[in-house]
């Protein structure tokens, strides 16, 4: 019998129209075990719930500052620097805030009681949408999201799991069986490259989904692709071509779609709003001429392997970035 610890949640997000089919309700969970340099939830990386400040809000009191007795938060010329390692979530700061600039990102959920938060939403799943569980990674929360994804499933909701596959075996594939999709991360191919920009390497992720494939065709599962293309990271050519190939031969029969997802900075503020610096603060959006090159380039490795391949994000013109 599964036992059933308390969910830690970022965030429940209704209406999504990006994390699979039709109408969703996406759940975030907290905690991640990848590092990834580009990375758009970064208050979903650290398991525990985190301190966030509203710059917009902020009027500059410093009552936070003064209230915090571990030096874990500091008014800067660039605004409030809360440095989560020391921070013991006392919530001083947040209880003395006038303006309610500061407030607390993550909330652990019984998890029955999650489940009756997510059927309130059914109204709107209709026939395409449903439930998707992402992250984060989810599966380092296993025991819970394999009985939400089960108990969503006896219901009649349609379910997904959204993970970077970097986590153990038997837990991945006892959690698949109760998913009607799977949403699944591939990155890089090389496994130097994948250590360097993600902090993890890429075997794991491969051999899951290799052993994951034949189960996902026989059962008629969905199986969903989906690779960020980050500029000086994942964007070369013999990135993508290689990751064609694999998608072509060892998963290939299972696979429905693969998505390319130009990179984007909306997330800065969230940097910004945890006091933490991001290298790509200043890196341009990805020209529709390089993005075009590398889903030709795609097609053209996927050949005829039924593989829906698909660009999604904002692109710039390339007449723009030539000026
Ligand atoms: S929650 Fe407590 S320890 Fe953390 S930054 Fe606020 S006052 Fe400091
Ligand atoms: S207490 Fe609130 S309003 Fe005052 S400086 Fe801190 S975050 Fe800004």
């Amino acid at each position: 019998m599964l036992l059933k610890p308390p969910v830690n949640v970022l965030n429940i997000q209704r209406m999504s129209t990006e994390d699979g089919p039709g109408l969703r309700t996406t759940l975030f969970l907290k905690g991640c075990n990848l590092r990834c340099a580009w990375c758009h939830n970064p208050e979903s990386i650290d398991a525990r719930p985190v301190v966030q400040w509203n710059k917009v809000r902020c009027i500059g009191c410093r009552s936070c500052n003064d209230v915090c007795q571990n030096g874990a938060l500091r008014l800067t010329e660039r605004g409030i620097f809360i440095a989560a390692e020391n921070c013991s979530l006392c919530l001083d700061c947040v209880e003395e805030c006038p303006s309610g600039s500061l407030n607390v990102k993550g909330e652990d959920f019984e998890v029955e009681k999650l489940f009756t938060e997510l059927l309130k939403d059914r109204a709107y799943f209709g026939e395409d949408g449903g439930v998707t569980i992402s992250g984060g990674e989810p599966l380092l929360q296993p025991e819970a999201v394999t009985w939400l994804l089960e108990a969503l499933k006896k219901t009649g909701i349609n379910t997904a799991l959204d993970t970077a596959g970097l986590v153990n075996t038997d837990l991945f594939l006892r959690a698949l069986q109760h998913a009607d999709l799977l949403l699944y991360d591939i990155k890089l191919m090389d496994d130097a490259e994948h250590r360097r920009h993600t902090g993890g390497g890429n075997a794991r992720i491969l051999d899951n989904l290799v052993k994951a494939a034949p189960f996902l065709k026989e059962s008629g599962k969905r199986l969903w692709i989906r690779t960020p293309v980050i500029p000086g990271a994942t964007d070369s050519k013999e990135n993508i071509r290689a990751i064609a190939v694999f998608l072509a031969g060892p998963v290939g029969d299972a696979v429905e779609r693969w998505e390319l997802c130009a990179f984007n900075n909306l997330c800065l503020h969230k940097y910004e709003s945890l006091g933490r610096d991001w290298a790509y603060k200043d890196t341009a959006l990805v020209t529709d001429q390089a993005m075009n090159e590398l889903l030709l380039l795609a097609a053209s490795e996927l050949k005829s392997s039924g593989i829906e391949l698909h660009g999604t994000g904002s692109t710039r013109s390339t007449s723009t970035s030539e000026e």
